[in-house]
C-alpha cells in the first residue's frame, strides 16, 4: 500500500511557510457554509489576526435533507477565494462530486472529500490526478482499514498529498452527533504514513465539548484539527449548534497551546 507505514515512514504536506506533519499541529477553521460576502471577510480577518493559516468554508453542501440549505455554490467559492487572497490564507472546501471537483480545484488550495463521499471511488480516482492536497474524511460507517483503502484510491492515481480526517463514526450513542474515534489517531499512526487531523465539530454536533475533544485529539497524536466557527452561531445557515463563536475559538486555541507545551 502506498499509504502504508511499510512503504514510507511519513508523508509531509508542504505549503509555502508551514507543513502538516508529525510534531506539528495545524488548526483549520471557518464556517460550515460560506453564507455571504461580509461574514466570509469577517471570518478571514479574524483567522489572520489569530495566526490561523487555513480557512475552511462549504460552498456545495452534502445535506442529509434535500430541504436544508444546500450552500451558495460558485458564489461562495468566489467569496472564499477573494477573502483568502486579501488575508493571505489557504483554503479548503468540499467537492461533493466530479462536476464540482472540476470547478473547485481552481478556487481552493485543498479539496475536501466529505464523510458521505469517502467511498465514492470514481470521485477518489479523479482526485488522484489533481495537483492539490486532498482532505479525506472518514466515512461515518467505515473501518480504519476501509478508510485507508479510500486513501489508496487517490494515491494510486498519483496524488500522494492526502490529509486524513477523523470526524466521528456512527454508534448507538445519541448525546453526540457521531462518536469521535480517538483510537483512530494512534492506529493510523501505526499503519499509515499519512497525516491525520481531527474534526471535533462534526463528531460532537454540539459546541460545549469541542475544546475537550480537540485536546484529546492532540494528546492522541492528531496532526491538527478542522473546526467550525461562526460570528453568530445562533444565526448560522448550517451546523450552528456545533459552531464556536470567536471567543470560544480563541479560548480553545489557548488551551491547545498550553497542552502542547505539556506534552
Ligand atoms: C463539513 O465539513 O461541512 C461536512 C459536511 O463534514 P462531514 O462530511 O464530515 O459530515
Ligand atoms: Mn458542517
Amino acid at each position: 500500500y502506498l499509504v502504508s507505514k511499510e512503504y514510507k515512514n511519513e508523508t509531509i504536506i508542504k505549503f509555502n511557510d508551514f507543513e502538516i506533519k508529525n510534531n506539528n499541529f495545524t488548526i483549520i477553521a471557518g464556517p460550515c457554509s460560506i453564507e455571504d460576502r461580509d461574514m466570509t471577510f469577517e471570518i478571514a480577518h479574524f483567522l489572520k489576526e489569530n495566526g490561523i493559516k487555513i480557512m475552511r468554508g462549504g460552498a456545495f453542501k452534502p445535506r442529509t435533507s434535500p430541504y436544508s440549505f444546500q450552500g451558495n455554490g460558485m458564489k461562495a467559492l468566489e467569496y472564499l477565494k477573494e477573502a483568502s487572497e486579501k488575508y493571505n490564507l489557504l483554503t479548503v472546501s468540499e467537492a461533493v462530486g466530479i462536476d464540482v471537483l472540476k470547478e473547485i480545484k481552481n478556487y481552493v488550495d485543498i479539496v475536501q472529500v466529505g464523510s458521505r463521499n469517502s467511498q465514492n471511488f470514481e470521485l477518489l480516482k479523479n482526485l488522484g490526478s489533481i495537483n492539490k492536497p486532498v482532505l479525506l474524511k472518514r466515512g461515518f460507517m467505515n473501518t480504519i482499514e476501509e478508510f485507508l483503502q479510500s486513501a489508496e484510491y487517490i494515491a494510486l492515481r498519483g496524488n500522494k498529498n492526502i490529509i486524513l480526517c477523523e470526524r466521528g463514526i456512527r454508534t448507538f450513542e445519541n448525546q453526540t452527533r457521531n462518536t469521535l474515534d480517538i483510537s483512530a489517531f494512534p492506529l493510523i499512526k501505526l499503519n499509515s504514513n499519512l497525516p491525520i487531523i481531527s474534526d471535533p465539530s462534526h463528531a460532537a454536533g454540539r459546541r460545549d465539548i469541542i475544546p475537550t475533544l480537540a485536546k484529546a485529539s492532540m494528546a492522541s497524536g492528531a496532526n491538527g484539527i478542522i473546526v467550525e466557527i461562526h460570528p453568530n452561531p445562533e444565526k448560522a445557515l448550517s451546523d450552528g449548534k456545533q459552531s464556536l463563536n470567536f471567543k470560544e475559538f480563541q479560548s480553545m486555541v489557548k488551551e491547545l497551546i498550553n497542552l502542547s507545551s505539556a506534552l
